[in-house]
């Protein structure tokens, strides 16, 4: 008999990641029952036979022997030089080496970014639906997370009148997702120039996750943020896990552009906090430069005939045919984000659907509202099995919504 408990901090009180959550444990303890679960719940390429680059799985193993010994607390020269010149291509002239910091994935470096910045009480500016990691890192570094709207009917863009009425003087950033997790959304470049002129008049960062940036279906234009922000802090994140299916190798940076004028001791102390983590894993810091440059492999997944393309086309006519889903059309990223009619479904909710999937389809997916999205009709899933798989899924996700239906 315990005469005693140990409990976690009360700063995760408020914390959820549903990715992870509870739903996939469940999935985990029917697959240890020997049941096979599709898991739809996680934009991990490689678990759907997805490879990275040989050339990058090359460039490692060549370099290792070079990878055993702390490196610079911001990433290694050559991998830093790769961003910067990926950056000028894009049109953003005027950051070094020295403006950019490698992490263990953009996740390590939102945690960072944002623990360099915030004051207790201080507000961070979040789409709703988000990506649950910008709200959870913004309540475990004391700040408050303040969702602005990205409403369905306009295509899951940003609101700015949402974005404007939430500015109060705590306001210190605005986190931008684009391409979007989870809508695939991707944003037209004048609401990006309206969201940073906010930015700008009311001195707010912007930190624009970007790891989706190539992944991009035909007919979609991603236009990078740091192009638009002049007068204010702009960091730029991305990585090697999305359009290289390299989320093991633990690879992601953060590019500072714009004002930094403004933001010298922001910068140092961002520098402090990577400096106390030593550096970050080095030898997928190794892959980083022939991952940036030369044939993007992202893009024959994204045409037509490619896996991403075919899966999203096998989504989006599964749900024309359905009687109960509609879905804005992803134009990018990994992931549907449908919903259902609850004019159908009346007092049905994302998690008791997601939860009635798993247990009797053995399909995991992830409820809207992880997704710190208020209405109870959505679902995530991503777009990496192969198209007769989502075809199977739809069909199977349609006959339980068909016994629900009142
Ligand atoms: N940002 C977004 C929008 C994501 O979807 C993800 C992962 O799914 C991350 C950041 C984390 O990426 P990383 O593997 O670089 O930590």
């Amino acid at each position: 008999m315990n005469d005693f408990n140990i409990k976690p901090s009360s700063s995760l009180d408020q914390v959820r990641y549903e990715i992870r959550g509870d739903l996939s444990r469940r999935a985990h303890e029917l697959e240890r029952q020997g049941y096979e679960v599709t898991h739809l719940n996680i934009g991990n390429p490689s678990r759907f036979g997805f490879r990275t680059p040989e050339t990058m799985r090359l460039a490692m193993i060549e370099n290792m022997s070079l990878s055993e010994g702390y490196e610079h607390q911001k990433g290694i020269f050559p991998a830093r030089e790769a961003v910067v010149m990926q950056q000028q291509n894009r049109g953003v002239m005027d950051v070094t080496a020295d403006d950019v910091f490698i992490g263990n994935g953009v996740s390590e470096l939102i945690d960072l970014t944002l623990r360099a910045l915030l004051e207790p009480g201080d507000e961070v500016l979040v789409p709703s639906p988000d990506y649950p990691l910008w709200t959870a890192a913004v309540i475990l570094n004391r700040g408050k997370a303040v969702h602005y709207d990205c409403p369905e009917e306009k295509g899951f863009m940003p609101d700015l009148a949402s974005i404007e009425a939430r500015i109060t003087a705590k306001t210190r950033a605005i986190v931008v997702i684009n391409p979007n997790n989870p809508t695939g959304s991707v944003y037209d470049k004048q609401t990006l120039l309206q969201i940073a002129q906010l930015a700008e008049k009311h001195k707010l960062i912007v930190f624009s996750d970007e790891i989706y940036d190539q992944v991009l279906f035909p007919g979609a234009t991603f236009t990078p943020m740091a192009t638009l922000v002049q007068d204010t802090l702009c960091a730029t994140f991305s990585g090697l896990s999305k359009a290289y299916r390299a989320c093991g190798y633990r690879v992601g940076w953060v590019v500072y552009s714009g004002n930094r004028e403004c933001a010298a001791e922001y910068i140092r102390g961002v520098e402090l906090l990577s400096a106390l983590r030593l550096c970050s894993n080095v030898p997928g810091q190794w892959a980083i430069q022939t991952a940036l440059g030369g044939y993007q492999s992202i893009n024959d997944l994204m045409a037509p005939g490619g896996r991403l393309y075919e899966s999203r086309e096998a989504v989006v006519t599964g749900i024309e045919k359905s009687e109960f889903l509609s879905v804005v059309k992803p134009a990018g990223a990994m992931y549907a984000f449908p919903s259902f009619d609850t004019s159908q479904l009346k007092n049905y909710s994302d998690e008791s659907f997601a939860m009635e999937l798993l247990e009797r389809e053995k399909i995991l997916l992830v409820p809207g509202t992880s997704f710190n999205f208020s209405p109870n009709n959505h679902f995530r899933i991503t777009l990496l099995p192969e198209a007769d798989t989502m075809t199977r899924v739809l069909g199977k996700i349609e006959k339980l919504l068909e016994e629900k239906a009142v």
